[in-house]
């Protein structure tokens, strides 16, 4: 029997669910093999990719990972906190500060066609720990 696309997908998808922080693409890819032994790197960008573009996965471009959406946003950048301590990545979406940033480089003349929002601190529980 062999693996489909969609098996693929599932698999990458319930790898980036079920991990604490973000997950590298040879994680994925580790886990890829698991029900298609000859994957190699390609089909891990493919597989995570299709996923992106379907708005379940999200890559944060600072740390070259990627994480499963786990926030409401139709069609807003979504924001990551992500916390250089323990790892953890917070999402949020708020279509206000998206607007916003379109706006500021609108101003300019530039339009934007794609949003990277990533902040990078502590979590509260390592603030407090
Ligand atoms: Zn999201
Ligand atoms: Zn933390």
């Amino acid at each position: 029997m062999s693996s489909t696309t969609q098996d693929l997908e599932r698999i990458a998808l319930d790898v980036l669910a079920r991990a604490d922080g973000p997950v590298g693409a040879y994680d994925v890819l580790a886990a890829l093999r698991t029900v298609r032994p000859s994957a190699a790197a390609p089909t891990a960008y493919r597989t995570l990719t299709r996923l992106i573009e379907k708005g379940l996965v999200h890559r944060l471009e600072s740390l070259n990972a990627y994480v499963a959406c786990c926030a409401e946003h139709d069609g807003s950048a979504p924001l990551f906190s992500i916390c250089d301590d323990c790892g953890t990545v917070g999402e949020l979406a708020d279509p206000a500060v998206a607007s916003q940033l379109a706006a500021a480089v609108g101003r300019e003349g530039f339009e934007a066609e794609k949003q990277v929002i990533e902040l990078h601190g502590r979590c509260a529980q390592c603030r407090t720990a």
